[in-house]
């Protein structure tokens, strides 16, 4: 079954560009031209991709992200989410990564980087046992247990909702403790693409799970920031079944 990709943009020409790109890459599209339609048609269909527009009529694009990662239906809540903006202002996008989207693209792009960013984000969601190799048994630090086939992350025996990335972030960091990543390095893993500039979402992402963990930044329990390098982690971890 062809996966499907969800664009909720209201410039049309835009949706119909990419909804030939996508199509031609073998992705199914559904479109809505205003963010509400596109919240609606969200949790209604449940697509597998969403392209985001931040700028939109009725609901705007950050409003969406937030409602979609508050919804009760997981498959809602977790939905990969690939943010368009056409501000140059980072504040923006900070805040729609904070707000829970996987991935951003500034306006203009080409529609091929655009169907890349979808296939690399499909690409490291794609469930254990259609060929993803490393993932084994659970890892645990102390309180800390991160379950890689379910993409499951436990502290103290209650649930920590990440989003996509934030799960693949703690998972890269979680299988190499002690290793330094260089924030590139990070992007490189986990994204499958790399572009200029981006560094700063590793940033964000790492913010995002250190709040959920409760992980001071001054004084980390897991996630150690190394200074002109990057980001560790650090404490032990075992490997579970
Ligand atoms: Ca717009």
């Amino acid at each position: 079954m062809a996966q499907r990709v969800l664009i909720i943009e209201d410039e049309r020409q835009l949706v119909r560009t990419l909804r030939g790109y996508l199509e031609q890459a073998g992705f199914e599209v559904l479109s809505a031209y205003d963010g509400r339609t596109g919240y609606v048609l969200a949790r209604r269909e449940k697509p597998d991709v969403i392209i985001l527009d931040l700028m939109l009529p009725e609901m705007d694009g950050l409003d969406v992200c937030r409602a979609l990662r508050r919804d009760p239906d997981p498959l809602v809540a977790d939905v990969p989410i690939i943010m368009l903006t056409a501000r140059v202002e980072e504040t923006d996008r900070v805040l729609g990564l904070e707000l829970g989207a996987d991935d951003y693209v500034t306006k203009p792009f080409s529609p091929r980087e655009l169907v890349a960013r979808v296939r690399a984000l499909l690409r490291r969601l794609q469930p254990v046992g259609s060929g993803r190799a490393h993932s084994g048994g659970h890892l645990r630090a102390g309180p800390l247990v991160l379950d890689p086939v379910r993409r499951e992350v436990e502290l103290d025996g209650r649930r920590v909702d990440l989003t996509a990335t934030e799960f693949e972030i703690l998972h890269l960091l979680m299988r190499h403790p002690g290793r330094p990543f260089s924030r590139a390095e990070i992007l490189d893993r986990v994204q499958g693409v790399v572009l200029e500039g981006y560094d700063r979402s590793v940033d964000v992402h790492i913010k995002n799970i250190r709040r959920k963990l409760g992980d001071n930044p001054r004084d980390p329990r897991f996630i150690q920031t190394v200074y002109g390098v990057g980001y560790k982690f650090i404490g032990d971890v075992s490997h579970g079944e």
